[in-house]
């Protein structure tokens, strides 16, 4: 499903609860981010159930999308943070959050991010290589002498069926450790004495449809934990799915549970959603620029474009594109390309859409979780405004960059 509970058409018009599109872009002009909040409340509700037998903590994954009023609605519900950088960390410390709820994860941290992490105080640390247990423990000393709480972020050498870029959990994946480097370092905790091992963590990749990959890699977990009893919490990463196309079934997060749950009895559980919770809560729209037929085609080019939402062009993603009215009438088989200078700036191919013209505006589906944070300002585009929905008010989280924005750090 792409339309849902919060974004959906009434009277032929495309709205986020309940509030016209384009009366708000109107406002704040396009290419514009739309997120319902109430949308990601009840997707994150919805998890918290799916997995409420086992009591798992859920931690935001923060890269999925980073605005400030998002942080805060989720922080405002109970959710926990799992950052991957200093500046996610900071952006959630800003955003009003409790230091103890972050996870702060990443194959590459620097020594001034988890020197940062650890002043504030950070939760957990996901720890991806030996040399990084060393330095956290010298930096744990500089601080406080407090111990760390640390999940070993296991590679299982699964593979998972998804994009091989959104595969994480394979033996030559660049992240985590192998379960013998884990044992190694789970013999002679006293070698860290400032550390605190007290889980395992993994994440084997996003969008995760097949669940015989979670288990396997599950399996291979509890291996460790069965050994080591003393580790009494499991993260499971995130990975969830979401249905990006018309009728798309994907598996119900209750399903998923279910087939996990009992693996997980007497653990203290950890999740880090991101797309599940943000994707189908945001959309981007776009305006029409330019109608033109060329070697048979049908090219209409919008004014968002690669530098906003690179999923296409990065993963051959796929994002329904629907027109904000609704037009009856024959369909046009329509190539939806962006400005910027790339082949791969195609937002969709061979799209059924009726007879755009220019000024006529659609939306990007289901672009919550992935989009925005991933935008850049190549070809010197500003970022796209941000706007959250809210029950019956709406309003400009981030305001449009402007051209001195692009500038602001050139000295
Ligand atoms: C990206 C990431 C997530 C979130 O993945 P989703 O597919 O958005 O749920 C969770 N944990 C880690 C370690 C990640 O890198």
């Amino acid at each position: 499903m792409v339309f849902n509970s919060s974004i959906r058409y009434l009277d032929k018009r495309l709205t986020v609860d309940e509030i016209d599109i384009e009366a708000i872009v109107n406002e704040v002009g396009t290419p514009a981010y739309l997120y319902s909040l109430a949308r990601m409340r009840r997707n994150f509700h919805r998890l918290r159930t799916a997995f409420a037998s086992v009591n798992a903590r859920l931690h935001f994954s923060v890269k999925a999308n980073g605005n400030l009023d998002v942080l805060r609605a989720l922080d405002a519900v109970g959710a926990g943070f799992d950052c991957v950088s200093g500046g996610e960390i900071y952006r959630v410390l800003e955003a009003g959050a409790v230091a103890d709820d972050i996870v702060f994860a990443g194959v590459g941290k620097t020594r001034a991010e988890l020197a940062y992490a650890i002043k504030n105080g950070v939760g957990w640390i996901n720890v991806e290589n030996v040399g990084e247990l060393a330095l956290i423990d010298q930096l744990a000393g500089d601080a406080n002498g407090k111990a760390v709480r640390v999940a070993l972020r296991l590679n299982p050498e699964v593979t998972a069926l998804t994009h091989p870029h959104m595969a994480t959990g394979h033996g030559a994946a660049k992240f985590g450790m192998t379960a013998d480097v884990i044992r190694d370092l789970l013999d002679r905790p006293e070698a860290y004495p400032r550390i605190r091992f007290a889980g395992i963590h993994m994440h084997i990749g996003s969008q995760l449809g097949d669940l015989s990959a979670t288990l396997a890699a599950l399996d291979k977990l509890l291996a460790l934990t069965t050994d080591y009893p003393w580790i009494n919490a499991i993260n499971l990463g995130g990975g969830l799915p979401v249905a990006y196309r018309f009728n798309e079934a994907i598996a119900a997060p209750d399903q998923l549970a279910v087939q996990l749950s009992h693996r997980l009895k007497g653990y203290d559980v950890l999740l880090e959603p991101g797309r599940a919770i943000v994707a189908d809560a945001g959309l981007l729209v776009a305006e029409a620029l330019y109608v033109k037929r060329q070697a048979g085609q049908t090219f209409v080019v919008v004014d968002a474009s690669m530098a906003e939402l690179i999923r296409p062009a990065l993963y051959g993603a796929h994002h329904e594109i629907v027109p904000l009215r609704q037009i009856e009438g024959d369909t046009v088989t329509t190539q939806v390309v962006g400005p910027v200078c790339e082949s791969a700036d195609l937002l969709g191919a061979d799209r059924e859409l009726p007879p755009l013209k220019p000024g006529d505006k659609v939306a990007l589906m289901t672009a919550g979780a992935y989009g925005m944070t991933m935008a850049s300002n190549y070809n010197a585009r500003p970022r796209p405004v941000e706007a959250v929905v809210d029950g019956e008010r709406w309003w400009v989280s981030r305001r449009r960059e402007t051209y001195a924005d692009l500038l602001r750090n050139e000295v």
